[in-house]
């Protein structure tokens, strides 16, 4: 028999019948509102996002490759994981983007973005189409023009505007193509990097006591354990400058799609308003 609570609860904004959750008290939305709430708010959120958010981990590796210059041995290597990290989570970003304008009409675009969780399969997955897709399949799929349709795509953005977009896009295509060119064994231990949990705080100067090959004095890694293949997975990275500047311009690049992506997408929005309102 269930209580009377839960034969009373409807939504609190179109107060149709709310099937509530054991524990819960508060008024809450039915899921329909709430994804109505979300998709209202979507274009606004990729804006916000575009102000700030979208830079955050090219803002933090660009510092930690700064410090690393001066840095002891010990708190470099703390430094250069912590660059991978932002790698890591920098494509996250990025794959998720990219997912969620994908997803865009079928799930509010903040949903799909916040709930992604990238993965081994996904990375790969994405890296892979990357390198195999030609880009005006890439930019259809997300409902963006190449540079060559801008003009018939937005008949009313001023030529300036015109300009500025298309200079955006040639260049978040070139930086599409250093992406998808990373290739398959940086995806793999972007995935590895990232479907571990808690790896990044286990990081050690040596793994010999782990496994039989050990690092090298310029080596540092992340230890974390596969509990689907019970295995501990070392990735290791070298703390060589060289490298880590390399690390450093993808997670610029990434960061430069995200911005360019966000940036022909609110176009393609205003573009619709406008349309609208003639
Ligand atoms: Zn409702």
């Amino acid at each position: 028999m269930p209580d009377q609570a839960s034969l009373e609860a409807t939504c609190r904004d179109c107060a149709r019948p709310l099937s509530f959750h054991a524990g819960e008290t508060q008024p809450a939305p039915c899921a329909e509102c709430f994804d109505g709430f979300m998709r209202a708010r979507d274009i606004e959120f990729l804006s916000s996002y575009a102000e700030l958010g979208v830079t955050s981990r090219r803002i933090i590796a660009e510092t930690c490759l700064r410090a690393l210059v001066t840095e002891s041995p010990p708190a470099r290597k703390v430094l250069a994981m912590s660059i991978m990290e932002q790698y890591v989570q920098a494509a996250g970003d990025l794959v998720g983007l990219v997912h969620a304008l994908r997803q865009r009409g079928r799930q509010p675009i903040m949903r799909a973005f916040l709930g992604f969780r990238l993965d081994r399969a996904s990375a790969l997955a994405f890296f892979q189409e990357l390198a195999s897709t030609p880009q005006v399949d890439v930019m259809a799929s997300l409902g963006l023009p190449m540079p060559d349709q801008i003009a018939s795509r937005f008949p009313s953005l001023s030529k300036g505007d015109a300009r500025d977009l298309k200079r955006a896009i040639v260049q978040m295509l070139g930086d599409l193509s250093r992406t998808g060119e990373m290739g398959e064994g940086v995806a793999l231990a972007l995935a590895q990097a990232s479907g571990e949990a808690r790896s990044g705080a286990a990081i050690t100067k040596q793994s010999a006591w782990l496994d039989d090959i050990g690092l090298k004095p310029n080596q540092v890694a992340a230890i974390g354990i596969d509990e689907q293949r019970r295995t501990i997975n070392i990735t290791a990275i070298s703390v060589d400058e060289k490298r880590l500047q390399n690390i450093v311009s993808v997670i610029g690049a990434m960061t430069n799609i995200s911005s360019t992506l966000i940036y022909a997408t609110l176009t393609v929005h205003q573009e619709r308003e406008r349309r609208k309102k003639l």
